[in-house]
């Protein structure tokens, strides 16, 4: 990234809280987070009031740009871009798509712009870089009418994540971005599997919403929809309470009562049934995804862990591929053991298996800083579109 002396503000605004960092080049010179905005009992009462808060408390002379994370790109943002009217109208018509998140996401630029009205506003969509996945891996089979019509289709999430990841990946293997085919993992509270065809996402987990997909810390990921259908009709379930048992009380939860992978861990290590059964639902499960992107990527270089889990867990690494040497995947234990960014395959195997810290807010940073020099990123990114058509399905 060029010019050290830029000063980012990268701003996550969540339903009920507000992370942010602000950025000296590439280094974090501050930072902090924001809790329960709108609750009752202390938080403060609104998004506005919390950014005030926030940047009353930074030093922001000499602020080049904002960059914003927001969840839900549409199909309108291939690209990050720099805030304006039509943005702001565009993001706001795909609430509907992000319910929770882009209302707080846009709350967060319509603040910032008011606050700091002279300072470029970027925004960097979850969505972004998976917008060159093919139709066939977008188009769920439906009635094409009705799935167009609702804007129905895999839109993926993690972007900057899996963005990051994967060139980080080819930086670690000296290989060039252009050149490899990477699965990359994020196991975090949430989690996803991305297949990267030289740098450009072709598959991802997360569909519509980040509910399908991998097992996660409260998310069932993949299930039957009939499930649905049952629980209404012989259950007696209202469709938010579907919502909420899917979302906020399956995946490891929803099996262990923990959401948290260390406890089930433990509980596993103590030889508690639950856990151990949670432990292999969830492994499996990615071992499935790493086999079906081997398949639809033809040729893999490297397969790469990052979030929490992925990057904290070497028993979740171990079993995750376990058995699959046939296929050129191996783990080495002692490698698996270490910690940082590293190969953890042994030295012959065909796949370089991989361990790589994300960090989605220099991403942002380094989006943010391409937005304003007119620029992309190696690969994966593609053109900035200036100016968005309002989605028709959804105006
Ligand atoms: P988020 O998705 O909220 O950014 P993280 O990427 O930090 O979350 O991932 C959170 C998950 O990482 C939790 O399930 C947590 O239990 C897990 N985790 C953190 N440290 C470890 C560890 N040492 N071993 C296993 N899992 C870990």
């Amino acid at each position: 990234m060029s010019g050290d002396a830029t000063r980012i503000l990268v701003l996550n605004c969540g339903s009920s809280s507000v992370k942010y960092r602000l950025y000296a080049g590439r280094d974090a010179v501050a930072g902090g987070t924001v809790e329960r905005i709108g609750e009752s009992g202390g938080g403060p009462a609104n998004h506005e009031m919390a950014l005030r808060e926030v940047l009353a408390g930074l030093d922001l002379t000499g602020l080049t740009a904002v960059g914003h994370r927001v969840v839900h790109g549409g199909t309108l943002f291939a690209a990050p871009v720099l805030v304006d009217d039509a943005v702001v109208a565009a993001i706001q018509d795909l609430i509907p798509l992000a319910p929770l998140h882009n209302p707080a996401n846009l709350a967060g630029i319509e603040v910032a712009r008011q606050l700091l009205p002279d300072v470029p506003q970027v925004a960097v969509f979850d969505t972004a870089f998976h917008r060159t996945i093919p139709e066939a891996g977008a188009t769920y089979a439906i009635d094409l009418a009705v799935a167009e019509r609702f804007g129905i289709r895999r839109y993926g999430f993690h972007g900057t994540s899996h963005a990051y990841v994967s060139r980080r990946t080819a930086a670690l293997l000296d290989r060039p971005y252009e050149e490899i085919n990477t699965i990359s993992l994020h196991l975090g509270n949430g989690a996803s599997a991305c297949a990267v065809a030289g740098g450009r996402s072709v598959a991802t987990s997360m569909g519509m919403s980040p509910l399908e997909g991998l097992v996660m810390g409260t998310r069932s990921g993949d299930l039957d929809p009939t499930i649905i259908f049952h629980l209404r009709r012989e259950g007696g379930f209202a469709v938010d309470d579907i919502d909420d048992l899917l979302n906020y009380r399956s995946g490891l939860v929803g099996m262990t009562g923990d959401n948290d992978m260390r406890a089930v861990l433990r509980r596993r290590a103590e030889g508690e049934a639950a856990a151990s059964l949670a432990f292999d639902v969830y492994s499996r499960r990615i071992k499935g995804y790493v086999g079906a992107y081997y398949a639809l990527l033809g040729r893999v270089d490297a397969i790469t862990f990052t979030a929490g889990i992925g990057e904290k867990s070497p028993e979740i690494r171990a079993a995750s591929l376990a058995g699959l040497e046939r296929l050129g995947i191996a783990v080495d234990p002692q490698r698996n053991a270490g910690s940082g960014d590293r190969v953890i395959s042994p030295p012959e195997a065909e796949i370089a298996v991989c361990v790589v810290a994300t960090d989605e807010e220099l991403e942002i940073v380094e989006e943010t800083v391409a937005v304003l020099e007119h620029r992309q990123l190696p690969a994966g990114t593609t053109q900035p579109v200036p100016e968005p058509e309002r989605p028709k399905a959804l105006s």
